[in-house]
């Protein structure tokens, strides 16, 4: 089932600082400036579909932009299409 050492939303915060509160993919920033929020995708490096877990060592954050254009292709397969 995967991995949380802590608490997954608090692993999700780590990841956005790691990150910078930007995309993983496209680095634009996470921050809506209309809406006041920070709007993000946590996103399955490996996707489920592909036999990724859902464990913490196999998420980021993504903007839903990529999230959605990446569908269940794996980080890196995605990064080499876009890249
Ligand atoms: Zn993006």
């Amino acid at each position: 089932m995967g991995e949380w050492p802590i608490p997954e939303h608090q692993v999700v915060d780590h990841l956005l600082i790691y990150q910078e509160f930007r995309c993983f993919y496209c680095r634009e920033s996470l921050w809506q400036p209309e809406q006041q929020r920070l709007v993000y995708h946590v996103e399955h490096m490996t996707p489920l579909a592909r036999g990724g877990l859902h464990d913490w060592r196999n998420v980021c954050v993504a903007c839903p932009g990529c999230n959605i254009r990446k569908k269940v292709r794996t980080s890196e397969e995605f990064t080499r299409a876009v890249g």
